[in-house]
């Protein structure tokens, strides 16, 4: 089904080298298309036999690298995601809107819906409660509202700071945790890279990147003739910034910017959209995904996994980060 490229050689010799570099993988926000990709990547990673050392996710990529590093294995999560359904992660009350906006002058009302059936979702999922007893060392982060500050999260009860680092402004109320309200990471970072790069002795560092890119005047009008097309203007509003790492290529190569020796491999696959809470064709995109990221990192897999040589020769190669997307500071009007 997934058109697998597996690797053979088991002799002792490759198995000792296999061990060698140490991989970290950081997965990007990206709604419930990102949910579907992630998964497909880190399906793929398995089938390449890519072990990975540390994990950091943002938003949709705290809720699929959270439950992922917990233990749960990637057969049993696409199982799960097989069958979920929007009710399961997205509640919204009319009724409740009603209610406050008309008799309560909106007091008390913070988001369409409630976090409730989004973490008992994760509760169900999750192998182990806690940041300290996943499998492999986890990092998710969420905006502190009152503070207005970016915190990082690696301690603690997993399912309420993996539901904060997902939890969309408006759509959702924010996530209490011990006094504080905290939502949407993605607010201020789209891919926690430094929580796990220069701290986990990292050889590689692969950033799945899945938040979605507007592209252009036609872009913009086709998001506007969707459904729910507020919500588009909140997306385009609240998560335009453009990370550092990011080139117009599906896979680009950096060195980390802060002084570790980790090579930054970037994968930025092209795919299909999936509109806002709709599920029907996540198994779509996360096979999709699943075969572009084998196909991108087939040529790269013995450096990947046993020497990078190759890798710091295609990080000399590239271009430095285009920052295009980043001229955003004054933009005059076109009148043309
Ligand atoms: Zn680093």
């Amino acid at each position: 089904m997934y058109g697998v490229v597996v690797d053979k050689r088991d002799d002792m010799s490759v198995q000792s080298k296999l061990t060698k570099l140490r991989v970290g993988v950081v997965l990007s926000s990206g709604g419930v298309r990102g949910v579907y990709a992630h998964t497909g990547f880190l399906l793929a990673l398995e089938k390449m036999g890519v072990n990975v050392k540390a994990m950091a996710g943002c938003s949709a990529g705290a809720v699929v690298g959270g439950i992922y590093a917990s233990g749960t294995s990637i057969q049993e999560w696409v199982a799960a995601l097989s069958k979920i359904t929007p009710k399961q992660f997205w509640s919204p009350s009319f009724l409740r809107m009603g209610y406050s906006f008309f008799f309560r002058k909106g007091r008390g009302y913070s988001g369409m819906s409630s976090t409730r059936m989004a973490m008992a979702f994760c509760y169900q999922h999750l192998k182990v409660k806690k940041f300290e007893d996943c499998k492999i060392p986890f990092y998710t982060l969420a905006k502190n509202l009152l503070h207005g500050c970016k915190t990082l999260f690696e301690r603690g009860e997993l399912a309420p700071r993996i539901v904060a680092s997902a939890a969309a402004p408006l759509l959702y109320e924010p996530v209490q945790i011990n006094n504080e309200l905290y939502c949407d990471g993605a607010l201020l970072e789209l891919s926690p890279t430094d929580a796990i790069c220069c701290k986990h002795q990292l050889d590689i560092l692969i950033i799945h990147h899945v938040a979605r890119h507007n592209k252009g005047n036609i872009g913009i009008k086709q998001l506007l003739q969707q459904p729910w097309s507020l919500i588009e203007v909140l997306n385009m509003l609240l998560y335009q910034q453009r990370p550092w790492y990011l080139s117009d290529d599906p896979i680009s190569f950096r060195q980390c910017p802060c002084g570790c020796d980790a090579i930054i491999v970037v994968i930025e696959p092209d795919l299909p959209e999936i509109l806002w809470p709709a599920t029907d064709s996540g198994l779509k995109v996360l096979d999709n995904t699943s075969q572009q990221t084998m196909k991108l990192l087939e040529p790269y897999l013995d450096s990947i996994r046993y020497d990078k040589t190759s890798l710091i020769k295609e990080v000399k190669k590239s271009p430095a980060s285009s920052n295009s997307d980043l001229e955003c500071g004054i933009r005059y009007e076109n009148l043309n």
